[in-house]
C-alpha cells in the first residue's frame, strides 16, 4: 500500500474511532510504518482532533532515534510518539501501531506501581483470543500494563526494557493502566483487527470486576 492510501485508510480509522467513543477530543494516536524508507513512520500529529483529523495532519518521526522528520505547517509528533518508535523500533515486521483511551480499559485496575513499572496480568481464555492468531484450547496468556508515568519517554523506556527483557509478547498489545491499550499489526486492517479484539476482550474483564 502506498503511503497516501495507507494515510487515507488511518484518517478513516481515527473517524471510526472518534465515533466509537475511543478518542475523544485528541485522545490516542495513530500510526503508519513509510513502506519506502522503513525505517520511519507517520503518526497523528499532536492537538488535532481525532472526528476530524485530516490525512494531512500527520507528521514523519525516525523509527531510530524517534527524531522529526518532516511536518507541515508546524505540525508536533503526538506526546506519544516515543512509545510507537519503542514499538516500530523492537519489531521490524510491524506495520502499524494504534492506541486509544477505551472506557472499559480506564475502568480496570491491576494495581502496578511506579517503581514496579510492568505487571504482566492472566488473561481469560476466551474465543476472540483467536483474533491474535492463537488457536490453543484455553490459552494461558498474560498482557504486560505499565503503570502511566507523566513522563511518556519513561513509558516508552519500561515498554522498550520489558520487550528487552521479556521477548515481543505473545498477544500483539500492552496496557498502560488508567490510560488506554496499544496494539500493534503488520498491515493497518491486521492492527484494527486487533484493536477491536482488545476492546472485546478488555470490555469482558470490565464487565466481570
Ligand atoms: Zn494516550
Amino acid at each position: 500500500m502506498d503511503l497516501i492510501t495507507s494515510l487515507q485508510e488511518i484518517t478513516k480509522l481515527s473517524h471510526l474511532y472518534y465515533s466509537r467513543q475511543w478518542m475523544f477530543a485528541t485522545a490516542g494516536n495513530l500510526s503508519t510504518r513509510d513502506n519506502q524508507t522503513h525505517n520511519q513512520f507517520w503518526i497523528t500529529a499532536s492537538g488535532k482532533h481525532k472526528g476530524e483529523l485530516k490525512d494531512s495532519d500527520f507528521v514523519c518521526v525516525s523509527t531510530l532515534d524517534g527524531s522529526l522528520v518532516q511536518a507541515n505547517d508546524g505540525l508536533k509528533p503526538s506526546a506519544e510518539t516515543s512509545i510507537h518508535q519503542v514499538l516500530y523500533s523492537q519489531m521490524p515486521d510491524v506495520g502499524s501501531c494504534l492506541h486509544v483511551h477505551t472506557i472499559d480499559s480506564n475502568l480496570l485496575e491491576f494495581g502496578v506501581g511506579k517503581e514496579e513499572g510492568c505487571k504482566e496480568i492472566p488473561l481469560p481464555p476466551i474465543e476472540i483470543i483467536k483474533a491474535f492468531g492463537i488457536w490453543d484450547e484455553k490459552p494461558n496468556l498474560t498482557m504486560p500494563v505499565f503503570y502511566n508515568h507523566t513522563h511518556v519517554p519513561t513509558i516508552a523506556n519500561e515498554i522498550k526494557r520489558y520487550f528487552q527483557n521479556h521477548g515481543i509478547p505473545k498477544v500483539p498489545f500492552l496496557l498502560i493502566e488508567g490510560h488506554g491499550p496499544t496494539v500493534w499489526g503488520k498491515t493497518i486492517a491486521e492492527a484494527n483487527k486487533h484493536l477491536e479484539a482488545v476492546h472485546f476482550l478488555l470490555q469482558v474483564m470490565a464487565r466481570r470486576i
